[in-house]
């Protein structure tokens, strides 16, 4: 019976079950299959995880000749190669990884039309040499992986990777597919522009990973709100921690392991081979927190990681996407929870504005830390701000603390007014915490060297407490109407006008009486 029913299978879902042993498409796959196999090319976006690789993999074994594949990253490379192989797929790779005879075999299987995938370095693809090659061999198709890297206002930006716009000059009837998972408007048009992607079929798949419930709490105590999260809803779980400095790490896994917790460190710091081993153990083992810097993650395979935390704020909103994106491959349940205060705003502005990056770099750091602030402090579903940032709309998802606890708000005009006076009279040059003493009517040294005591909003801000002044500052800080100077200084920006003047109302979010552990039970 089998057999009658495989007859009956189009070309890309024998290829799907008989090569790769999977039962069906999932998503854009099939479409994306479909309009490869038929010579076209393709901008294909999905979430990591999504499977992308099946979408050049299969046409290029149902095309003519050999598909090539341009990726950065040499372990995923190396992956990739020995699954096909496994598969039955004749796969090889060329990056500096091999040697001279290695690389001269690669090469004349390739010109033989011995192989049905090569996946080269870009840099590598670039040489007079490959090049060259590739004018001798028969090309099923060019995959491009990691199309992001184009983006020179990405985090990855490879200069190799700009040049790739080539492939179509020389090939113009190889149909080519770029992918990625970095979806945001503007780096999809950069990827359209430099590889020359103008008539290929956009394949946009939704970012949504529904399974993953988001949380953000206000920093108190943030090791504490750590260790009650994970007892909370993670006893015996995997997870993920991610911290901002290598020192972090190190501590954050020392005292969770002193709590009980089986937490292990990784960060670029560690020796490879200690680094390995805690990797192995985490993808192979069950109920190990993995506390690390971003160096931690990339090409790492485990369905079950049951959360994801930041004791950090991220990079930016596709950075933090990216990595809670890690938690609930499975489809089951996940938590991605972050912690947050107004020092990591603050800090995170001040890197930018003392960096050295040309002007334009530091619009575009700028619009991305405030995209970051303003899912840390909109009072709206996270999922909603999320996938808007992914240009994606939805509706409340009723699976984000802000769904499950709304907050509550207030009419915040006037102590925004007297929080932006104090700035203003105080000189546009302190941090939050001189100016909330300023506002409580603290004597306090620093507050009567500078002759504090006497400026005229001086303690008429008791009624506010800190927390409260905290929230109320790094709401204005994301709405951008306080701006931060290189310094770290709290300073008014334009926008803060219309309140200063009291033309408009202004809502904020009162703080929480208690801290909620950000995410209830998970239910199983
Ligand atoms: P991406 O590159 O988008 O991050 P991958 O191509 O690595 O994702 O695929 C993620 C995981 O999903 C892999 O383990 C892969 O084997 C699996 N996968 C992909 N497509 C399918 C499918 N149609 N059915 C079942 N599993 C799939
Ligand atoms: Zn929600």
């Amino acid at each position: 019976i089998s057999e009658t029913i495989s007859e009956e299978l189009s070309p890309a879902q024998h290829t799907l079950r008989h090569v790769f042993g999977y039962a069906a498409f999932r998503g854009e796959q099939a479409a994306v299959v479909d309009h490869l196999v038929g010579g076209g090319d393709a901008l294909v976006l999905m979430p990591t995880g999504g499977g992308k690789s099946l979408c050049y993999q299969i046409p290029a074994l149902l095309r003519d000749g050999c598909g090539i594949v341009v990726s950065p990253l040499i372990a995923l490379m190396q992956d990739q190669v020995q699954a096909l192989r496994q598969a039955g797929v004749r796969a090889a790779l060329l990056n500096s990884t091999l040697d001279a005879d290695e690389t001269a075999n690669v090469e004349q299987a390739f010109v033989n039309g011995q192989l049905d995938m090569l996946y080269v370095a870009p840099e590598r693809l670039l040489t007079p040499r490959f090049q060259n090659l590739m004018t001798r061999a028969r090309l099923a198709l060019f995959a491009i992986d990691e199309a992001h890297c184009v983006s020179q206002w990405g985090h990855d930006f490879r200069p190799e990777y700009i040049q790739l716009s080539i492939l179509h000059e020389r090939f113009p009837e190889v149909p080519r597919i770029a992918l990625t998972a970095t979806a945001d408007a503007a780096t999809r048009q950069e990827i359209v522009e430099r590889l020359a992607l103008h008539d290929a079929r956009l394949f946009l798949s939704s970012f949504d990973r529904p399974n993953i419930r988001y949380a953000v709490l206000e920093k108190d105590n943030p090791r504490k709100q750590l260790l009650r999260f994970i007892r909370t809803n993670h006893d015996g779980d995997s997870g993920i921690v991610y911290c901002l400095s290598r020192k972090k790490v190190e501590e954050t896994a020392t005292w969770l392991k002193t709590e009980g917790i089986r937490a292990m460190p990784y960060h670029a710091g560690l020796d490879s081979s200690v680094r390995e081993t805690h990797q192995t153990q985490f993808v192979r083992g069950e109920g190990i927190v993995m506390v690390a810097t971003v160096a931690f993650g990339m090409g790492i395979d485990k369905p079950d990681v049951r959360f994801v935390a930041h004791l950090d704020l991220p990079k930016s909103l596709e950075a933090y996407y990216q990595e809670t994106g890690r938690a609930g491959r499975d489809g089951l349940p996940s938590n991605a929870w972050m912690a947050y205060g107004l020092q990591d705003m603050v800090l995170h502005r001040e890197m930018i504005e003392q960096s050295t990056a040309p002007d334009e770099v530091k619009r575009v750091e700028r619009r991305k830390l405030d995209a970051l602030l303003g899912y840390c402090e909109a009072p709206a579903c996270r999922r909603e701000v999320l996938l808007r940032y992914f240009g994606e709309a939805s509706t409340p998802c009723g699976n984000c603390d802000m769904c499950l606890t709304p907050p509550q708000m207030f009419d915040a005009a006037l102590p925004a007014q007297q929080m932006l006076s104090t700035i203003y009279r105080s000189g546009q040059r302190y941090g939050a915490g001189h100016l909330i003493d300023i506002l409580q009517g603290r004597e306090t040294t620093k507050v009567s060297e500078r002759g504090h005591q006497h400026l005229s909003t001086f303690g008429i801000g008791k009624s506010v407490s800190d927390a409260q002044w905290n929230s109320l500052l790094r709401q204005m800080v994301a709405l951008g109407m306080i701006g931060v100077n290189e310094h770290g200084g709290l300073i008014l920006q334009e926008s803060c006008r219309p309140v200063l003047r009291g033309e408009t109302s202004f809502m904020a979010r009162q703080v929480r009486a208690t801290a909620p552990t950000g995410a209830s039970s998970v239910r199983r």
